[in-house]
């Protein structure tokens, strides 16, 4: 089965096959850290995750990079208002990105570059663009005369001449350009960048490089002159990717990137997120009110990629629910899968059919409804089989959990889920651990009303405990500890 995706540069469906038989290329437009990134950031940023785990699930090796925006107008502005050097802003924003980054279990790209770590690279390609005449220079910066390049526009479905001046290229209207459509490669002078030391040496004198120039010079840098696929949000399309294009296409002669896969908007509670309606919530913020990052993570994947996802705080706790029932699906067939088989039901033939349909439909332009559907049909039926043969399991039951485990390595909320249990047994453990102490104490002061209350508390919570001659044991979930008495 081959898989296809839906390419923006030709607006068709295509079946993906990278240059390289059996690696891929890829290129994804990481955060500008300048603040903490949205939940509309990470919903790019894991639905590319899973774009990832699935390349890797059909066999491809996968060589991924996802920059760092850390020098553009945004990154600039922060430091100015704050009166500090640009890394002051962009190092802290960088810790909390990746931080956010683990709790959402992605997995690390390859590569991560910082834009400021490729500046020499940057000055290169404009140097490459010079020379083939596609710039032109006004007031030490430097442009790209999109007049001199009529592939201009493709990708976003644009006919150059009716081009306005929109989006972060409005930002470049400060500087002298000969066509207002014209955007900047390398923005000159650096007067508004003093203090924050976002000013570099070049020939056309002190300055900067533009924002879309970063990513196509990092990318060639380390994935060569043709991507197998570039990915962004639809707000890249234009003017980012369109640039990007024209910038790479422009100084190789070559295709830049076989694929072009863009993801929708996330909406929260059906509006479009802005500080202004306090919506623009952060994973942190998500946590702290008390969400597991497994239900964030499976609410951000539920939807197709094409679709704006609407997240809403009912949709979480759906998704929550979800997780739980995939989660205690796994550990009642791995319990009876240890009590023994049962020959009178057979779930090798729902294993099979469930593992080609679940690739079948991601093979689909990552058609995960689909994938998700076929998934809790699979679980329904197993769930009647795993009933009928109470205690034991129905034979084939080891082949539905390989089919879990597979799903797991695309969809990943099972695994988080487990780092949660753990987590959680962990911190109960420590909790346990104290309170049988303090029922030693009262045991000690002949306090037997107050022992009794302790332990039905821990019972209460789950907690197993068995006074042995010298130690309390207690059972906490997986885990077993054991208590020394102190001497009385
Ligand atoms: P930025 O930090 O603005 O450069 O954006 C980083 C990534 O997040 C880009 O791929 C954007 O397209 C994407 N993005 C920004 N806002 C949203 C949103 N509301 N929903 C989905 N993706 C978004
Ligand atoms: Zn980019």
């Amino acid at each position: 089965m081959s898989l296809r995706l839906r390419d923006s540069l030709t607006r068709r469906l295509r079946t993906f096959e990278p240059v390289e038989p059996g690696r891929v290329r890829m290129y994804t437009c990481g955060p500008t850290v300048y603040d903490r990134a949205h939940i509309g950031n990470f919903r790019a940023f894991t639905w590319e995750d899973l774009l990832r785990r699935y390349l890797r699930f059909k066999g491809y090796d996968v060589e991924q990079v996802m920059n760092l925006t850390d020098v553009d107008d945004r990154t600039i502005a922060a430091a100015r208002a704050r009166g500090v050097p640009l890394s002051e802003v962009t190092d802290p924003v960088i810790q909390m990105f990746l931080e956010d980054w683990r709790t959402l279990g992605l997995e690390d790209p390859e590569h991560r570059p910082r834009a400021t770590g490729h500046v020499p690279g940057m000055i290169r390609l404009i140097e490459s663009l010079s020379a083939r005449g596609l710039t032109y220079e006004s007031e030490g910066s430097v442009y790209f005369a999109i007049s001199r390049f009529p592939e201009y526009g493709r990708l976003a479905g644009i006919d150059p001449s009716a081009l306005g001046v929109t989006g972060r290229a409005a930002g470049d209207e400060e500087y002298d350009k000969d066509d207002p459509r014209d955007f900047v490669l390398w923005k000159g002078g650096g007067g508004e960048a003093s203090g924050t030391g976002a000013v570099w040496e070049s020939p056309w004198g002190p300055g900067r490089p533009g924002w879309h120039l970063e990513c196509s010079a990092m990318a060639m840098h380390y994935l060569g002159e043709t991507l197998d696929i570039h990915a962004g949000g639809v707000d890249n399309l234009f003017p980012h990717h369109t640039n990007e294009i024209a910038q790479s296409e422009g100084a190789t002669g070559k295709l830049f990137s076989r694929f072009w896969l863009h993801a929708e908007h996330l909406l929260v509670e059906g509006q479009k997120m802005s500080k202004s309606l306090g919506n623009c919530f952060t994973i942190p913020e998500l946590v702290e009110r008390g969400h597991a990052p497994s239900a964030i993570r499976y609410l951000l994947l539920s939807g197709h990629y094409r679709t704006q996802l609407n997240f809403t705080f009912d949709g979480l706790e759906a998704s929550a629910k979800a997780v739980t029932r995939l989660h205690e699906f796994r550990r009642r067939l791995r319990a009876a899968i240890e009590a023994g088989s049962d020959a009178s039901a057979d779930l090798a033939a729902l294993a099979a059919t469930g593992r080609a349909d679940f690739e079948q439909a991601m093979d689909d332009d990552l058609n995960v409804s689909e994938a998700l559907s076929t998934m809790f049909g699979v679980v329904r039926e197993a769930n009647q089989a795993l009933d009928a043969c109470h205690p034991r399991a129905p034979s084939g039951s080891r082949a539905i959990l390989q089919v879990l485990d597979a799903f797991d390595r695309v969809f990943g909320v099972l695994a988080l889920r487990d780092r949660e249990s753990a987590d959680a047994d962990e911190s109960l453990e420590e909790w346990a651990t104290m309170r049988v102490g303090e029922r030693e104490r009262a045991r000690a002061n002949r306090e037997f009303a107050r022992a009794d209350a302790i332990r039905a508390e821990l019972e209460a919570r789950g907690v197993t405990v068995e006074d042995l001659a010298e130690l309390t044991r207690l059972r906490v979930g997986s885990r077993t500890v054991l208590v020394p008495r102190p001497p009385r």
